[in-house]
């Protein structure tokens, strides 16, 4: 676990601090009262640390020199003043501190931690900084890397957009508006016209200062828009934002399309794609199996060993489904319900396909608070590509119907 180092000589402030620790997502607290006890924490293991949270002003360090020596062995450094000086706020985020937060209580301790959790997530994040002028580049990809994100540069929008296609882990785009080559509206609009905006998020920049050029950026597909010059705030707080919103459109997606319990595919996800497989088999006249899969007697687990067992069970099943069908389209669609769609494949291969599944669901032994349990699954595909995806369905729940009539653990084709 990679650790804080969090300096504070006032007790009070320091057991506020304590308290506050398991804020800290997946990071340890690691605590001093002074310039002296920190470096010596530090020294000790180096390569454990790597953010801290300082006072400004300590006994043994009464002008920031604890700052000093924290961006000298370059921790990102979030710094807790006990009085607000815009001079001295300036000064220390130019010298490269990360964020200065005033001793207000409570709430602002919170958001200075949650600065640190921040820091601790950009170090997943890839950032794509476009921008032919060499200076502004490199103080663009200061800032990012002070901010711990991965930084990748390009010199215009052609290099710009290669690194996209190259790179899936790019989150953000900050794109200049004058380049070579290709610029900076050519490239939104090219990366728009491919990427979605949950994909990527973009900024654009631009020396020109008119409204044009930011209504531009914007209508082209950008997300934000700065000025340059900026100040170095102003750009952290727009990074820090459109990511932000990044992350809310991927929450909202997997709270759409994604079932609670077993977090695989739910039946929204499943009928939205699967209209699509289903238009594409009907257009260009290719096979598409569907299948709907029922585990048998379920009730039975529900019954015998509470609500919490039959969770259990269906859990397990997901995630055979997700190992052994992982190349299809699947989904839980109801209860105990789950669906498969099969591209190409004729059904006689689905069936095969669906009845080696079926195979390894029953000879797979499964433990609930140490109780072996045995589950079965019955399953109906068909072929028949009906008006629509629904009626498809319904053809392959016949089927499932016939699989239950004939005695459970059996898969019914066409
Ligand atoms: P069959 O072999 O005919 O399919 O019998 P079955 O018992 O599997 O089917 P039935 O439809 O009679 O029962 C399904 C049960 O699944 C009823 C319902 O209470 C339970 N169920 C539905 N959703 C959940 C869930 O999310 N968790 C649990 N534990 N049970 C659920
Ligand atoms: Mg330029
Ligand atoms: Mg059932
Ligand atoms: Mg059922």
């Amino acid at each position: 676990m990679q650790k804080v180092l969090v300096v504070e000589d006032s007790q009070t402030v320091l057991k506020v601090l304590r308290h506050l620790a398991p804020h800290l997502n997946q990071l340890e607290a690691v605590f001093a009262s002074s310039l002296e006890q920190a470096k010596t924490l530090y020294h000790a293991e180096p390569h454990s640390f790597f953010a801290a949270l300082a006072d400004l002003h300590l006994p043994d360090a009464p002008n920031g020199e604890l700052i000093d020596f924290l961006l000298d062995v370059q921790l990102s450094t979030v710094v807790l003043s006990g009085s607000f000086d815009e001079q001295t706020r300036s000064l220390l985020i130019d010298k490269g501190v990360v964020d200065y937060v005033l001793k207000e209580g409570r709430y602002s301790y919170l958001q200075a931690l949650n600065t640190i959790n921040q820091l601790n997530l950009n170090q997943h994040i890839k950032v794509l900084v476009a921008e032919d002028s060499e200076l502004a580049r490199k103080h663009i990809v200061n800032l990012l890397k002070r901010n711990l994100f991965k930084v990748v540069e390009a010199n215009d929008g052609i290099e710009a957009y290669q690194h996209l296609q190259d790179d899936p882990e790019i989150k953000l785009l900050i794109s200049d508006y004058q380049m070579p080559n290709m610029d900076g509206f050519a490239l939104v609009h090219k990366v728009r016209h491919t990427m979605a905006q949950r994909r990527i998020g973009i900024i654009g920049l631009s020396a020109a200062g008119n409204a044009t050029v930011s209504s531009k950026f914007i209508k082209n597909g950008a997300n934000d828009y700065l000025n340059k010059p900026f100040s170095i705030e102003e750009f952290q707080c727009r990074v820090n934002l459109s990511l932000h919103s990044l992350r809310l459109i991927e929450q909202l997606e997997k709270a759409a399309y994604q079932d609670y319990l077993t977090a695989i595919p739910n039946r929204r996800y499943f009928i939205e794609q699967g209209r699509i497989l289903h238009h594409k088999a009907k257009q260009k006249n290719t096979q598409l199996a569907m299948a709907v899969l029922d585990i048998d007697h379920f009730k039975r687990f529900n019954d015998q060993h509470g609500h919490e067992a039959g969770d259990a069970v269906l859990c397990h099943f997901a995630s055979l489904l997700k190992t052994s069908l992982a190349k299809f389209l699947f989904a839980r669609t109801g209860g105990e319900e789950f669906c498969v769609a099969l591209s190409g494949l004729t059904n006689p291969k689905a069936y095969q396909l669906l009845d080696a599944f079926r195979k390894q669901v029953a000879n797979t032994q499964f433990f609930y608070k140490d109780v072996p349990l045995s589950i079965s699954v019955s399953i109906g595909v068909t072929n028949h590509l009906e008006e629509h995806i629904e009626s498809q369905l319904n053809q392959a729940d016949e089927r499932l119907y016939r699989a239950k009539e004939a005695g459970r653990n059996i898969v019914v084709g066409d």
